[in-house]
């Protein structure tokens, strides 16, 4: 028996390597730290778990789920987007909940492109676009974020579209980067996507991260995206909630049916007692997601504050839980990441790992408990200072 090639040459997944080689280190007793991957350390808001707890209880919960997402949900989703953007969307059409984004984002590849079709994908950026356009059979088209832009689209450098090109990626907050956008750069986004005939899938993961009296925009708020975009939206990181797995995407109705049609065929609806969880913490108090952004701007100031007095030069992000450095004496980013690593027995995440425009960075992670990342942060000054 062999694998599909489409398997055995995907590149192992960046976190499972990272996850390998720490299981390695602290099996020889090594106390690591790892900044490597984004998942808060904090738990679910306390009403959000009593209201699974209700939830998984009601036998009604227990069969299969709506293959679009419980009515209710859509309607708590459209509500909260109309107040957090004053975008109103149509619960029925323009509303698709997802088994967590990841999971949507791949899916939209094979409700958009066919073999031999172009995806332009964000270069560095999180690598479910890239590797979802190839297993697809579509070309990834790398769109360049130069740092000298602030880690924004250089859409010159994108003019390489052809006629087979579908589908724009595009995430702000920016993991890896931690670049935010504003209604503006969204905008040209849209107006290029409307030129070029593509549908600009937006992926809106930490747009509740966001720091110093940042509003990370939504791209629906552009005037004429509701026919070109579709924006992806998770309660992981806004909520705490990785482990539930519960997205959202919204957007343009053409695209919401699409994905919805090939995920009839694939999957069989999100557990009903998680989508009342999300239920609960999209309509529910939301002071817990201004404690969120105050506990990771104490973070990031911790971080950005050692490596800036260790010589880096580096802005404060404005959103997303990351901080993207340069690694300091012209090392790759694996290099650096391991002597990290052997040094001072912290994990980043080799910028490599996001595609080519990432090499010659590393992105920490601020979802550690504080004492973890002080700790790890001494660690470094020493390791990084000799
Ligand atoms: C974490 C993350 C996601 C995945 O979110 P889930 O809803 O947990 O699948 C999507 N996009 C980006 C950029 C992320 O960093």
């Amino acid at each position: 028996m062999r694998v599909a090639r489409r398997v055995a040459s995907l590149p192992p997944y960046l976190f499972a390597e990272l996850d390998r080689k720490i299981a390695e280190r602290r099996a020889g007793g090594e106390d690591i730290i790892s900044l490597g991957v984004g998942d808060p350390d904090r738990p679910t808001p306390a009403h959000v778990v009593e209201a699974a707890r209700e939830a998984v209880a009601d036998p009604a919960t227990h069969r299969y789920p709506s293959y679009y997402g419980m009515p209710e949900l859509r309607r708590a989703v459209a509500t909260w987007f109309e107040g957090r953007f004053g975008v109103s969307l149509d619960p029925d059409t323009e509303v698709l909940p997802l088994i967590g984004s990841k999971e949507g984002l791949a899916h939209l590849a094979f409700a958009y492109l066919d073999p031999g079709d172009q995806a332009i994908v964000p270069d560095p950026g999180y690598p479910v676009y890239g590797i979802a356009t190839g297993l697809a059979g579509a070309e990834a088209l790398p769109l360049p974020l130069p740092a000298e832009r602030g880690f924004l689209p250089d859409w010159d450098a994108a003019r390489a579209v052809t006629g087979r090109t579908r589908l724009l990626w595009l995430n702000f907050p920016t993991n890896p980067t931690a670049a935010v956008a504003t209604e503006e750069d969204l905008g040209r986004a849209v107006a290029f996507a409307a030129e070029h005939d593509l549908l600009l899938a937006h992926d809106a993961a930490y747009s509740e991260i966001t720091f110093d009296g940042y509003v990370a925009p939504s791209v629906l708020q552009v005037p004429g995206a509701r026919d070109v975009a579709i924006e992806f939206h998770s309660l992981s990181k806004g909520y705490n909630m990785t482990g539930w797995r519960i997205g959202f995407a919204v957007g343009a109705a053409e695209a919401v049916k699409a994905l919805a049609t090939l995920k009839t065929n694939l999957d069989s609806g999100i557990f009903d007692a998680v989508q009342r969880a999300a239920i609960a913490a999209l309509e529910g108090p939301q002071d817990h997601v201004a404690a969120m952004r105050d506990l990771y701007r104490k973070r990031r100031d911790l971080v950005v504050g050692t490596l800036n007095r260790l010589g880096w030069d580096l802005e404060p992000p404005l959103g997303s839980i990351y901080v993207w450095l340069p690694t300091p004496n012209g090392e790759t980013s694996a290099d650096f990441a391991d002597l990290l690593l052997d040094r001072a027995g912290v994990v980043v995440a080799p910028g490599l790992g996001y595609g080519s425009g990432g090499e010659g960075y590393v992105r920490i992670s601020l979802t550690v408990a504080d004492d973890r990342l002080a700790e790890a942060m001494d660690r470094v000054a020493e390791a990084v200072g000799r």
